[in-house]
């Protein structure tokens, strides 16, 4: 399954900003030496000056940089790196990239390739999860792809129906078809959507869930064949398919339904030889019944919540299976102590339809004890410190904020107070937005489903 294990003592991170400082963190903890990779427009960045070493990639346009799989795997050889973390996002899910690696005997901590392109092609990879007995939402994914046949299914199935992109991802060539009438045109314009973004036409149908929720379950193999999950996350409130505001355990989960979803995830995970972190994604329908989405092959942004509920470093677990230990846990040996929510700060402008923001940080500190805050309760994973400059290049997430409670209303109310102690001067950001989230009725009252933000838009805005 994995090739020759090899342990490592010099650990690069391919990637920037808050992960790639989460990383290192650990990473340092293990007694690993650490080396950065950056781009112009990063020279001067939190990651790299917390590196014990660091190497130039390239320009700041990303594809010139931090996508360049020859530039990465170079950094590596010439700092000694015996393995590449390559956090989320950039080369984390790149198929050639861990190929490259793996010939260049060089570990990738994450799962093997070919576990990345089982799950990479939509259609293909609902047909494993069928074979691993894990739930799909009703629907059509087989390879013959008459526009007749797709309309029968799609009528055999009963409208509404989600038209979805084969090779899809980021909601591209995704349609809701609400009637028979509408069906064809917007079969024509995902074709030609998915054939603009991904060079490939074909499309699978799905019932559309009218309420769901996102829930996902975070699961964990090694290379002896252990596999183990560490409980859920709701990522029901999104914006644009983007998360926002996570928390671990979901909301008013039965014993039963998580052991469910839970061993659901672990043979997804299974079937594809999985090896690392991962995280499948369930739909989850008021009625209690879930669907398998996607399978993401790296970690997560929102992994702290799960770290905070379970006591365990995800990155150190990470580590250790890419150096060919076991899991350091047994399923029955894993629990869930109190509630966590992660609130993603974001340079952006909600008063301007989210525009990303940039400028100079002329501040940006979290005084917990200032503010009575328990530093064990609440955790601040940054990318940038007072001084570091946002520029236009990246994503615009500048920090995750991460709390712990005994229950979810203990929690909910320490997220409120660090949002409000924390300080961020000369660049916009979304924090007042997560406030008004955070303190909504309908968020305290667990009314979650991944529309939130759309109904709730008069009272958030
Ligand atoms: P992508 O890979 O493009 O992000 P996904 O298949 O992960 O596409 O779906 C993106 C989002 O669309 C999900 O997070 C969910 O909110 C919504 N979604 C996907 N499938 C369905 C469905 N069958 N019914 C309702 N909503 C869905």
């Amino acid at each position: 399954m994995t090739s020759e294990v090899k342990k490592f003592d010099t650990l690069l991170v391919a990637n920037r900003g808050e992960i790639a400082c989460r990383v290192m963190r650990t990473a340092r903890a293990m007694g690993l030496r650490t080396v950065a990779v950056y781009s112009d427009a990063d020279a001067n960045a939190r990651h790299v000056r917390e590196a014990d070493e660091a190497v130039r990639l390239g320009p700041a346009a990303a594809r010139e940089s931090y996508l360049k799989v020859e530039a990465v795997i170079e950094a590596a050889r010439r700092t000694g790196a015996g393995a590449i973390h390559p956090g989320y996002g950039f080369l984390s899910e790149n198929g050639p990239f861990v190929e490259a690696l793996e010939k260049a005997g060089i570990t990738f901590v994450g799962p093997p390739a070919s576990a990345i392109a089982a799950m990479g092609d939509k259609s293909a990879a609902k047909e494993r999860m069928s074979h691993a007995g894990v739930p799909l939402v009703p629907g059509y994914h087989g390879d013959d792809q008459d526009d007749a046949l797709l309309k029968s299914e799609a009528d055999k199935i009963g409208y509404p129906v989600l038209l979805k992109a084969s090779a899809g991802g980021g909601g591209k060539g995704m349609r809701v078809v609400e009637s028979a009438a509408g069906f064809q045109a917007a079969l024509d314009g995902c074709r030609r959507e998915s054939q603009a973004a991904f060079g490939d036409q074909r499309m699978l149908i799905e019932k559309y869930l009218t309420q769901p929720r996102h829930v996902e379950v975070q699961v964990f193999c090694d290379s002896h064949g252990n596999g183990v999950y560490l409980f859920e996350r709701d990522c029901s409130v999104q914006r644009r398919h983007q998360k926002v505001l996570e928390e671990a355990p979901a909301p008013g989960m039965s014993a039963e339904l998580r052991r469910e979803m839970g061993e659901a995830a672990v043979r997804a995970a299974r079937e594809i030889g999985y090896v690392g972190a991962g995280t499948v994604e369930f739909l989850l329908d008021a009625d209690g019944s879930f669907f398998f989405m996607e399978m993401n092959t790296r970690l997560q942004v929102e992994h702290p919540v799960t770290e905070m509920i379970t006591g365990q470093d995800l990155v150190e677990w990470q580590l250790r299976v890419a150096m060919g230990e076991r899991l350091p846990l047994a399923q029955d040996e894993l629990t869930i102590t109190g509630h966590s929510f992660e609130a993603r700060l974001y340079a952006e402008d909600p008063e301007q339809d989210f525009l990303p923001a940039t400028g100079r940080l002329d501040r940006f500190a979290l005084d917990l004890v200032g503010a009575g805050l328990d530093p064990a309760k609440v955790r601040l994973d940054s990318g940038v410190e007072t001084g570091d400059v946002v520029s236009m290049h990246y994503d615009p997430m500048l920090a995750k904020l991460i709390v712990h409670g005994d229950d979810r209303d203990q929690a909910l109310a320490t997220l409120n107070r660090a949002l409000a102690a924390l300080d961020v001067q000369g660049v916009v950001t979304n924090r007042a937005f997560l406030q008004r989230l955070a303190t909504h009725p309908a968020f305290k009252g667990c009314e979650l489903d991944t529309r939130f933000i759309e109904k709730n838009e008069a009272t958030l805005f």
